[in-house]
């Protein structure tokens, strides 16, 4: 991909726009673009420049990032909305050609990171928590106030926020400051110096996936053994930003019929049955759910005499229930999947197992901890877009603001003293 029209390969210590941003390391890449640690020689501070590959629809693409980040910018003079600050943008020739360069706040490891980190275990939930809290602010701002859908809300796109300087930290070849290296797994991914690398981890992430699914479609019992040690996050600050405005849209003006990344889909994206803000929000209760169990939620495969697509919807009426029949058959596309009575075509046998009796039974979440929060991402998976909550609203959620554990643990206060009394009688 380095070569006319693709990535622009950069040395430590290449000079950018005349020589205010100096080069320092890689620190990850996506399909449109390597993404560098550089010194802003101008405000003395570190940023992460988002080199672009060169040809005409990659320069699009940025031009149509910029724009985005650049609304988001417009409206958030404080910086204090969690979504990632464009600071400058420039081109910048090249043997390969003009590339658009953005130059972003300096942020750290994305949360696919993080899970991975954590070995795929989950997170504790008050850190889910704390990340849920920050997401929600973002998509909050860029729906109420910009009416902007993100449109590819996913782990990987959302960033923690970095509390290191990169200037005192040991330069660890694509290593983002935040966390360190997963034993045994010495390429966390994002900044090794093969683009294969990240493909083939890729590919290994969804077939996990779908072992799991296959696991969970074969056997309706019992969790992971988990021989796993634990790993601390305690005093990692979970604060975090959404990045990646590469596939955003205005609600008004939306571009693509075909939107997200797979896994975390909408299911009326897949019915074309149009959509707006709420399909974030579905991605969101996705990407909630994978950061307390690990797994993903939705893992299509295609399998014998189906698709991906109807894979999928199999998927999420096992966890969800049966799909209304006026949702089921209201897309473009509902006659590709859906009978007139609103069964799935070709996957007649569907095996439920609703997301509390999964988070226990599966994850061994304990009993009060999974009804809590599937309370709260449930509503959020509703099949009617409609009846979603808005980012707003589930910021104002009881788990969100975790007025029912408090109870909880009010309560095991008074347990606790009351036992105290009785030691001590
Ligand atoms: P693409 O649109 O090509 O997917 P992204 O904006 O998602 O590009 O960036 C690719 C990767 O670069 C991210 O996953 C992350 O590892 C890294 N990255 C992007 N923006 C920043 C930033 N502001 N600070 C630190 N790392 C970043
Ligand atoms: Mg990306």
């Amino acid at each position: 991909s380095y070569r006319k029209g693709g990535y622009h390969a950069v040395r430590i210590g290449d000079p950018f726009s005349g020589g205010r941003y100096i080069a320092q390391r890689k620190l990850g890449w996506g399909q449109f673009s390597t993404v560098w640690l550089a010194f802003d020689t101008q405000s003395s501070s570190y940023v992460a420049l988002k080199i672009q590959k060169s040809a005409q629809q990659f320069a699009q693409a940025a031009l149509h990032e910029i724009e985005f980040l650049s609304a988001a910018a417009d409206g958030d003079l404080q910086n204090t909305k969690c979504v990632v600050r464009l600071i400058d943008h420039f081109k910048h020739a090249g043997p390969n050609g003009q590339h658009l360069c953005m130059v972003l706040e300096f942020l750290g490891d994305s949360l696919l990171r993080l899970i991975r980190y954590n070995r795929y275990k989950g997170l504790k939930m008050d850190k889910v928590r704390e990340i849920c809290r920050c997401v929600l602010t973002g998509l909050d701002y860029l729906h109420r106030e910009l009416g902007m859908i993100h449109s590819d809300l996913k782990p990987e796109n959302i960033l923690l926020c970095s509390t290191i300087d990169p200037a005192k930290d040991p330069v660890r070849s694509g290593l983002t400051p935040l966390l360190e290296k997963p034993e045994g797994n010495a390429n966390g991914g994002g900044g090794s110096s093969t683009m294969n690398l990240i493909e083939k981890k890729l590919k290994r992430r969804a077939k996990r996936a779908v072992a799991k699914i296959s696991e969970r479609r074969v056997s309706m019992v019992g969790g992971e053994a988990s021989s796993k040690t634990e790993r601390s996050l305690d005093g990692i600050d979970m604060r975090c930003k959404v990045v990646d405005f590469g596939n955003a849209c205005w609600a008004d003006k939306q571009f693509a019929e075909e939107i997200q990344t797979r896994q975390y889909r909408a299911p009326e994206v897949i019915l074309k049955s149009g959509y707006s803000f709420s399909v974030d929000m579905w991605s969101f209760g996705c990407t909630a759910f994978e950061l307390v169990t690990g797994d993903m939620l939705f893992a299509p495969k295609e399998g014998n005499g189906y698709g991906e697509d109807e894979d999928h919807l199999a998927l999420m009426m096992e966890l969800l229930g049966k799909m209304p029949r006026k949702i089921a058959i209201g897309g473009a596309r509902s006659k590709d999947y859906f009978d007139r009575h609103g069964d799935l075509k070709r996957i007649r046998r569907l095996k439920y197992w609703p997301l509390d009796r999964l988070l226990v039974d599966k994850y061994k979440l304990p009993e009060a901890e999974a009804k809590e929060f599937a309370e709260f991402l449930s509503p959020v998976l509703e099949f009617a877009p409609e009846k979603r909550p808005t980012a707003q609203q589930c910021l104002e959620h009881p788990w969100m603001n975790n007025v029912v554990s408090t109870q909880n643990s009010a309560a095991d206060n008074v347990e606790s003293q009351v036992r105290n009394l009785k030691i001590k009688g």
